[in-house]
């Protein structure tokens, strides 16, 4: 028992100093029907934690019926969210990482692994900022170029990779260029990887996209601005502290927030929202 009460005080001092933080975490941790204090101080020693939805504001995604990993473009929700998936890791801006800090801003980074280099410690301070990392492959190729052996390789040592350093497996994969066929899911599942996340709008931050220009922003579906549940695609290049802090501007003009994605993929997908229960529901 002795052994327990330095890290009680530890759990105490942290609490403290969340708690000056910010009033509303505060609250949300004393009321009476929240989790228990085990629950609490787990979750304010692990990474930051990100809100979940609303039960019943979402609409969880199917399951593919073929039984190999789902692919998931948009999240259905009448909520006025939008996911920010930020991709490759190209670059190591250290003002990106204060800012994500700073504003509390949920995102998620498909890692190509090849990436971290000797630059590790800088998505470590990524992860701890709140953004898991998942998988873009090793070297980032167009999967269907390559043959099942060959796209098992990229995938699997990159999430051996990612997870020997950031202590996560990934469990969700981005194709590059979002180019993929069966054998790159039948692959996919054979490294742990449980769902696809593609995107529904891209912003070219430090780059020009067709017909939008430089720093220009393309809805897949041809419409303009947000919609609920859009997953937006961007990528780590020169400048993106500054794109950035533009893309967070029109999240607010538009009034939409930006929430964490994972959040709303069922663990069967690899996020933390519950599996439906039932025979639709693949709980682990
Ligand atoms: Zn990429």
């Amino acid at each position: 028992m002795r052994a327990k009460m330095p890290v009680i005080a530890t759990v105490g001092a942290v609490v403290l100093g969340v708690a000056a933080g910010g009033w509303p975490a505060l609250a949300a941790q004393t009321g009476d029907s929240g989790p228990s204090a085990e629950a609490r101080f787990g979750a304010v020693l692990a990474d930051r934690q990100w809100p979940a939805p609303a039960p019943g504001s979402w609409t969880p995604p199917e399951p593919a019926k073929d039984g190999l990993p789902p692919v998931v473009s948009q999240i259905k929700t009448q909520d006025r969210v939008v996911f920010l998936t930020i991709d490759d890791g190209y670059t190591y801006d250290a003002e990106f990482v204060n800012l994500v800090r700073r504003e509390k801003v949920p995102i998620l980074t498909f890692l190509t692994s090849r990436y971290i280099r000797g630059e590790g410690q800088y998505f470590l301070a990524m992860r701890n900022a709140g953004s898991p990392m998942e998988n873009h492959t090793i070297s980032h190729p167009d999967m269907k170029s390559l043959g099942p052996e060959a796209q098992k390789k990229e995938i699997c040592e990159s999430s051996d990779k990612i997870g020997a350093q950031y202590g996560r497996r990934p469990e969700i994969f981005r194709p590059p260029f979002g180019s993929f066929n069966e054998a790159t899911r039948r692959a996919g599942k054979e490294c742990g990887i449980k769902s696809f996340l593609l995107w529904s709008a891209e912003y070219y931050n430090g780059t020009s996209g067709p017909g939008v220009g430089f720093n220009g922003f393309a809805r897949g579906d041809g419409g303009k601005g947000f919609k609920p549940g859009d997953i937006i695609l961007m990528h780590y290049r020169t400048g993106l502290a500054g794109q950035f802090k533009t893309m967070l501007g029109w999240i607010k003009q538009q009034g939409f927030r930006p929430a964490a994605v994972q959040n709303y993929l069922p663990r069967s997908f690899g996020g933390n929202a519950p599996d439906a229960p039932g025979p639709a529901g693949t709980p682990e």
